[in-house]
């Protein structure tokens, strides 16, 4: 019975019941239009209300002010990789940029970055990414054209508790896998960019915010659909959108705004992800966290089952058993091995209380 399912994928990840619900009920024919939003002009008077619905939404959950542009782009987080660089990194003559590499994907993003300008990491490497550096012992530039960071590395499952002071530089910020999971202050950063698949929406588009004054300064060979000065004038219409995918997230956004909004979804994962924590730090080391306290993620937890750090077999028996009770999508990535849990927004307290007590059963069959 797929009704028993509970999804903790990393992405794209569980969408709220009444989210599917609403698309289905709306599939075949959008509010009287006859036609599904499948199908629909990205310029019909339709869609433009979706798409001006769905912004109207993120700046009022996020509290945008309203010297910030919103975009909706396509080509992933990993498009925002090569966009950040190809559109700010000139905003100061040097061509350089600060970043902070905390996990798999702020190392992709530095990667990329490095094609296109001087990139400098402003603490020393770490040998695994299970903690953030002391912000005392960071080297930034004053001169860099912006500060990067990873809001939250879903591999790794690290996650800023604290934004960043860059005394006056920039601040630019990957929020993919923890956006709307609980409240952020806009005025804070120079950009945050958040593909949808995890906590608002399916694959397809990804959320820009950007601050005015910082567009005009793409390099002259950034493609033009990456281009944010062009896409903010357009109003993310300069060729065709991901039309579905904006209305889903619309769908999703009403959805957080009827629960409560940010504080209500921070409340919701705080409890969701200290339920995991506490069993796994009440657990004399049979599951294992190697991320510090002070960064575990409310989003991601990634962990190991067995007391040598992980074993293979205990694991693998986990997953079989999960599995048997409809858990599915909780295989550790598999750069990092192990087990990891995905607590995004869609993913209920219930679902939760499940993993919970199937954890706490598996630990007392092999203590
Ligand atoms: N940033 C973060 C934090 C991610 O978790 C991911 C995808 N898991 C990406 C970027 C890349 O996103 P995409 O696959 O949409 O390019």
């Amino acid at each position: 019975d797929p009704k028993q399912v509970i999804n903790f994928g990393a992405g794209p990840a569980k969408l709220p019941q009444a989210v599917l619900l609403q698309a289905q009920k709306e599939l075949l024919n959008y509010s009287g239009t006859g036609i599904s939003v499948l199908e629909m002009s990205h310029r019909s008077s339709d869609f433009t209300k979706i798409i001006s619905k769905t912004e109207s939404l993120l700046r009022e959950l996020l509290n945008i002010p309203e010297n910030y542009k919103v975009m909706f782009m396509q080509g992933g987080g990993s498009g925002q990789f090569s966009a950040v660089p190809l559109n700010l990194i000139g905003l100061k003559k040097d061509r350089c940029a600060d970043y902070l590499v905390t996990g798999t994907w702020s190392a992709k993003a530095a990667k990329e970055a490095e094609k296109y300008g001087k990139v400098n990491i402003v603490h020393t490497k770490l040998d695994s990414y299970t903690k953030i550096p002391d912000p005392s012992s960071w080297t930034l530039n004053p001169s860099a054209s912006y500060v990067y960071y990873c809001c939250n590395e879903t591999v790794h499952g690290v996650e800023y508790n604290f934004i960043p002071e860059t005394n006056g530089v920039v601040l630019v910020s990957d929020m993919s896998s923890n956006f709307l999971s609980r409240p952020v202050d806009v005025s804070k950063f120079g950009l945050i960019f958040a593909g949808a698949q995890k906590n608002v929406g399916c694959a397809g588009v990804t959320v820009v915010i950007v601050r005015e004054d910082l567009l005009g300064y793409g390099l002259k060979e950034c493609p033009i659909v990456l281009d944010y000065k062009v896409q903010a004038e357009m109003n993310s219409l300069y060729n065709t959108p991901s039309c579905f995918s904006i209305y889903i997230m619309g769908l999703v956004l009403e959805w957080i705004r009827s629960q409560g909004g940010s504080n209500a979804m921070e409340i919701l994962n705080k409890q969701k992800s200290s339920m995991i924590y506490d069993i796994i730090n009440a657990s004399d080391g049979f599951f294992v966290s190697s991320v510090d306290e002070a960064c575990r993620s409310r989003m991601n937890i990634p962990f190991r089952v067995g007391k040598n750090k992980g074993d293979d077999a205990l694991e693998k028996e986990f997953l079989d058993g999960a599995s048997k009770l409809g858990m599915i999508s909780l295989k550790g990535h598999r750069s990092v091995g192990g087990i990891r849990a995905s607590l995004y927004n869609a993913v209920t307290l219930e679902d939760t209380e499940a993993l919970a007590a199937y954890m706490k059963e598996f630990l007392k069959e092999h203590q």
